[in-house]
């Protein structure tokens, strides 16, 4: 089968690798689409990756080609995505159902070959069957939709107030989405690329904010009446959106921590100190798992993407064929693209 494969920092390569044996608990799925993820870009062009060769990629979907014979629950000729995280299911953590902190884990297109290729292999457990009507494509999205779900339930958001989302990148215009689902009373949007703000407030964001136009935080000021937000969520992982969080959030305020940050974080005495004078929750958010496995994140993201609440048209910046990866992360390095590369391969 054709893959791109990852030989070392910024050099991946097209080309024909050996299909992948499934066994009794796995299920074969030939891919029709798989999104490049933020957090591919540091193990494609940085040195992050767990090893080399391999094939990234964990974010996809496609039709079901072989099942093995302890599979229960899907069949040959199922569209499915499928979650990417391999539990044990045995350890204290995944007992209680928290997946994401399991410590004997394998992850799909991390540690064990990935979905930038024809097929890819998954436990029968980890497939999730797309709903009639829901694309291919959206099924590629399914993965970091519930990741917006997980980081709102993690912070038990149940609506009726305002949120405030940073960075409006792929999971921030999903968590913005999630918000609106779960009942946010108005939700502001803040980055400072105004032709993602006009993509959040076509995603309904109430308010959109620009942090590099001065008196941002004097709108804030008025629209909250100078409390600031009650819930926080943080989508970009650098340090400034970072600091604003802690700035923006109102006493006894939360503070949700999605992105991962991209470099070391510090803090002024001062800034911290926000910490402490408002009585702030600071929780973060690890992909997104529950229990039972693979968790009410994937069945929701499932249901509002067949309902048409949940989108993902205008996340999306291209769709090119697998066999032009290389020149997709040129463009990544140079900053010409502005959403989610989806493959075909
Ligand atoms: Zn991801
Ligand atoms: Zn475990």
């Amino acid at each position: 089968m054709k893959a791109a494969v990852l030989y070392g920092q910024s050099d991946i390569r097209y080309e024909e690798i050996e299909m992948p044996k499934i066994n009794d608990d796995e299920i074969l799925v030939n891919v029709k689409a798989t999104g490049v993820c933020g957090s591919d870009i540091p193990r494609v062009l940085g040195d992050v990756a767990h090893y080399y060769p391999i094939v990234l990629g964990h974010e996809f979907s496609g039709e079901v080609v072989e099942v093995g014979k302890r599979v229960r629950g899907i069949s040959m000729g199922d569209r499915v995505t499928g979650a990417p995280l391999i539990p044990c299911h045995r350890c204290v953590d995944c007992v209680q159902g928290n997946y994401a902190q399991c410590k004997n884990y394998t992850f799909i297109g991390s540690r064990v070959f990935g979905s930038w290729a024809e097929y890819v292999k998954l436990p029968g457990i980890n497939g999730v069957k797309l709903p009639e009507g829901v694309s291919y494509e959206q099924g590629a999205f399914f993965e970091p939709a519930t990741v917006a779900f997980h980081g709102l339930f993690c912070m038990d958001f149940r609506g009726g107030s305002d949120v405030a989302i940073i960075g409006m990148g792929t999971i921030g215009l999903l968590v913005l989405q999630c918000a609106r689902i779960l009942g946010a009373k108005r939700i502001f949007a803040f980055d400072i690329d105004n032709d993602k703000l006009e993509v959040a407030r076509e995603y309904g964001a109430d308010i959109c904010l620009n942090t590099r136009d001065e008196g941002f935080q004097e709108i804030i000021r008025q629209e909250t009446n100078g409390r600031g937000f009650e819930l926080v969520v943080e989508a970009a992982g650098v340090e400034s959106t970072e600091k604003l969080s802690l700035e923006i959030a109102s006493n006894k305020g939360k503070i949700m921590f999605i992105g991962t940050p991209s470099r070391d974080v510090s803090l002024t005495r001062r800034e911290f100190e926000n910490i402490n004078r408002k009585e702030l929750t600071i929780r973060g958010s690890w992909m997104s798992y529950s229990a039972p496995f693979p968790g009410k994140e994937w069945e929701l993201t499932s249901y509002y993407f067949q309902k048409g609440r949940l989108d993902c048209d205008r996340l999306v910046d291209r769709v090119i064929p697998l066999g032009q990866i290389s020149k997709a992360f040129e463009d990544l390095m140079s900053g010409k693209v502005k959403g989610k590369i989806l493959l075909k391969p």
